[in-house]
């Protein structure tokens, strides 16, 4: 987002054009930041032969998908309808994970038939495989290092009390299940949560990893998951991806030397490809003032971006209508019936009624987690690219709301 002449820019786009042309509100992601992050990633692990697997259950938007796959990235995906757009999207079969947690077997044998790359993250699971394909079907298995690492016990995954992944403290029986069946075990994977700043986790979590695998001589790879933080709010810190790539290339290497066999690794980052790229913007319906604080009330809520009211992230919110108004503490809130607040006491250029807000960082766990509540439809997303702004997804109406409720005649 850029600041010219009063006006602010998104990929060369006038912003408050956007809410005018698509309506309030909107999601709208930016082409160039996604590229940027990609490119700044792939060059962080350029020290050893990597694969970057976008998460894809941040956005799932088709149209972000191919756009992924066209500036050389893969996927992750955690259910199948995931799988399902990621080949609609154009990717290779082989070149989409599959990470599903407490899904069905028949779910897993859909995902092989369809030529996904598995995942698997509990030990029943893993002999089924065995006892239905024997050692014919690859298989990546995630394990559990039991670190604390990301932002919060929300979005932490990789500690003693996650439902994720095979305890590091049950290798043994991982050995055993592949000796019974003959499993082709390919890979050693590790996800442990969302915004690790902390190299020296991230590091000991990938220590573990390797340590793991020398009891696993088929391996060719180590997935060492996503979780990289990017900045939230001005001055934010982000998780140092260059230091992270060269210490871990280190690292890694040692343990090539150490097998007397080579490896590559895989990413799955979600959050650092498409966060900053996106922005939700909202109009401004009321101003009101209360004894405690002046609230901005805006015509977007908890239904389309929860995340400061699930997790208490911070969104920073400009005022697009107003770059140099004088600047005073407001609480932004949402329009749906339930306590929404966005921000509570902020400094921000002044608040008239009928001004668009930009909330940055939108781009991951966004639309995605937006739902109908309040019967509210969900928004339009718009995906600029070289310029040029493009409609892909439409607002929904009251007839998409109806679609699948069935009305009785009695
Ligand atoms: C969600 C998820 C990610 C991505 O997490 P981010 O914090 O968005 O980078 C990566 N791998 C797996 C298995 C996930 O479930």
């Amino acid at each position: 987002m850029t600041l010219t002449d009063n006006r602010f820019t998104l990929g060369g786009v006038d912003m408050l054009r956007l809410v005018e042309e698509f309506g309030s509100p909107v999601y709208v992601y930016d082409a160039a930041t996604i590229e940027r992050q990609y490119k700044r990633l792939d060059a962080a692990f350029a020290g050893i032969e990597h694969e970057i697997k976008y998460a894809c259950k941040a956005l799932t938007n088709v149209n972000i998908l191919s756009f992924i796959r066209r500036i050389g990235g893969g996927l992750d995906t955690v259910s199948l309808n995931e799988l399902h757009l990621g080949l609609k999207a154009g990717f290779e079969p082989n070149n989409i994970f599959y990470t599903p947690n407490n899904v069905s077997f028949s779910e897993v044998q859909e995902a092989i038939a369809l030529g996904a790359r598995l995942n698997l993250d509990n030990l029943p699971m893993l002999e089924k495989l065995g006892q239905t394909y024997g050692g014919s079907v690859p298989v990546c298995v995630r394990i559990n290092p039991h670190i604390m690492a990301g932002g919060n016990e929300k979005i932490s995954t990789g500690h003693i009390n996650s439902k994720f992944g095979i305890s590091m403290t049950q290798v043994d029986a991982i050995v055993r299940v592949q000796e019974k069946y003959g499993l082709d075990i390919a890979g050693l994977h590790m996800h442990t949560g969302s915004e690790i700043v902390d190299t020296d986790i991230f590091l000991q979590g990938a220590q573990i990893l390797l340590e793991a695998g020398r009891r696993f001589k088929t391996l060719r790879f180590f997935d060492f998951g996503g979780g990289f933080k990017v900045p939230y709010k001005p001055d934010d810190n982000e998780t140092n991806v260059e230091e992270l790539g060269s210490r871990l290339a280190v690292l890694c290497h040692e343990e090539m030397k150490h097998r007397g066999n080579s490896f590559y690794v895989c990413f799955e980052p979600g959050k650092y490809l498409v966060s900053e790229a996106g922005m939700l913007l909202a109009r401004v319906n009321v101003v009101k003032q209360t004894p405690a604080t002046t609230f901005a009330g805006v015509d977007t809520g908890l239904n389309h971006l929860i995340r400061p009211m699930f997790y208490k992230a911070y969104h920073h919110i400009t005022n697009i209508s107003n770059p140099h108004g004088a600047v005073r503490p407001y609480s932004v809130a949402g329009y749906i019936c339930e306590t929404d607040n966005f921000a509570w006491d902020r400094e921000m250029a002044e608040i008239r009624e009928g001004d668009v807000l930009a909330f940055h960082n939108a781009g991951a766990y966004g639309i995605m987690m937006a739902s109908n509540y309040n019967s509210r439809p969900r928004p339009a997303e718009v995906f600029i690219v070289n310029g040029k702004a493009h409609l892909i997804r439409r607002r929904e109406t009251l007839d998409d709301l109806l679609r699948t409720q069935i009305l009785l005649d009695i």
